[in-house]
């Protein structure tokens, strides 16, 4: 999951990507309002955390106008405390949800959860295909009931193959979704990714569950 922290404080963005890149995210983060908005607009991510006093564009702003711009990525809001009409005007443009500072980052973990959720799998979070199962809450990863260790990719790039079984999902896609963009990712990069991901999940002797679909990329299905 591809998360843009878009905060002008620049000890907080950094403390929050840390936090979150441990939660297995991989993290954007502009440090003011129009790199913000720019980003918003010009990359695919699954959630954006927008604070909403920032040099050059505000965070109200940023979310009316990604939001005009047909974007429904859930948008989560960061206001100080007291500004409860700043919460209020972010709900009204569109935000999902709010936090006020300080807030603690398990918090912030769980509100994030529940935002990127896909309404299908509001009952069950852990997902799952034949005898493998993920959770993304405790991060593990089990086939036939035996724990797997993943890298952080390896985790995200299965998170995202599960979330969208039996999809073909394309390099590019999983690069904007897996990876964030300071990081030099090249198709062979997910190739090897892919590779040993598929030496840790699968059954010896049968077909792997992340199939190659030749010139298109890849997907996980029975
Ligand atoms: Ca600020």
């Amino acid at each position: 999951m591809r998360i843009l922290l878009v905060e002008d404080e620049v000890k907080l963005a950094h403390a929050m990507k840390r936090a979150l890149e441990l939660q297995k995210y991989a993290v954007d983060v502009a440090n003011n309002g129009k790199d913000g908005l720019d980003f918003a607009i010009g990359e695919e991510f699954s959630l954006i955390i927008l604070d909403v006093m920032l040099p050059e564009v505000d965070g109200i702003e940023i979310c009316k106008r990604i939001r005009a711009a047909n974007i429904h990525t859930p948008v989560m809001m960061l206001t100080a405390r007291g500004q409860i009409s700043d919460k209020v005007t972010g709900l009204d443009v569109g935000a999902d949800d709010y936090m006020v500072k300080p807030f603690s980052f398990e918090e912030l973990f769980a509100r994030i959860r529940a935002l990127v959720r896909r309404p299908a799998q509001t009952n069950d979070p852990v997902l799952h295909i034949k005898d493998l199962t993920l959770d993304p809450k405790t991060f593990t990863v089990k086939r036939n009931n035996e724990l797997i260790e993943l890298s952080s990719k390896e985790f995200s790039l299965l998170e995202y193959l599960l979330r969208n079984k039996n999809t073909v999902l394309t390099k590019e896609q999983i690069i904007a979704h897996v990876w964030n963009y300071d990081s030099d990712v090249l198709p062979s990069t997910i190739e090897v990714h892919v590779k040993h991901l598929r030496d840790k999940i699968d059954v010896k002797g049968e077909n792997s569950l992340v199939h190659t679909i030749r010139g298109r990329g890849y997907t996980i299905r029975e």
